[in-house]
């Protein structure tokens, strides 16, 4: 039986436009995939660092939620991505945002990702997919970060379909 997820994507190393589109590829062997618009966003947590480029995918998947966690890290060590700091720049990030309407909590998994509601650069490609979508009952359309996002579009939805 498969699964509705979402995977919030980011990068701020390297051609981050290409590594972006390279995980949409991997992301899409899991299963069917859709793509949020591409946006640019200031960086979180240390400021000297430069811009994000950041994306949503919605993938529809048969992996149970661990499997898709080590499939998550793989793609991200093949981009080559190196933990330099707390929430520092990075190849590629792939966080496991929503996995159906399933609660995770264990070592390894937290889900829906702590966090999601106050990140504007998760919650408008969220939008973008599904402008109606709720998570833990929470309509992300009326969450205050929508009003005054510090993102900016880079490109529609078909950024990643050329
Ligand atoms: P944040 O999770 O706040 O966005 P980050 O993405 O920079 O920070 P990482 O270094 O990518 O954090 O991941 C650290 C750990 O987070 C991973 O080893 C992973 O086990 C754990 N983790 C917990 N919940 C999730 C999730 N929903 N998606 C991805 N990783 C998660
Ligand atoms: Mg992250
Ligand atoms: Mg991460």
């Amino acid at each position: 039986m498969s699964t509705i997820t979402y995977i919030g994507l980011g990068s701020n190393l390297g051609d981050s436009r290409q590594i972006l589109l390279e995980a949409v590829q991997k992301l899409a062997t899991l299963g069917s995939v859709k793509t949020s618009k591409l946006y640019q966003s200031p960086p979180m947590g240390p400021q000297d660092q430069p811009n994000y480029l950041n994306a949503v995918v919605q993938l529809e998947t048969d992996l149970a939620p661990l499997l898709l966690l080590d499939e998550l890290q793989r793609f991200e060590q093949e981009s080559g991505r190196v933990r330099l700091r707390r929430w520092g720049e990075r190849t590629l990030d792939l966080d496991l945002l929503v996995y159906g309407q399933e609660h995770i909590q264990n070592e390894r998994l937290t889900v829906p990702h702590a966090g999601l509601f106050e990140r504007d650069f998760v919650v408008i490609p969220l939008l973008d997919l599904d402008e109606n979508i709720q998570i833990k009952a929470q309509r992300l359309k009326d969450l205050p970060v929508v009003q005054h996002p510090s993102l900016s579009v880079l490109d529609d939805e078909t950024w990643s379909n050329i």
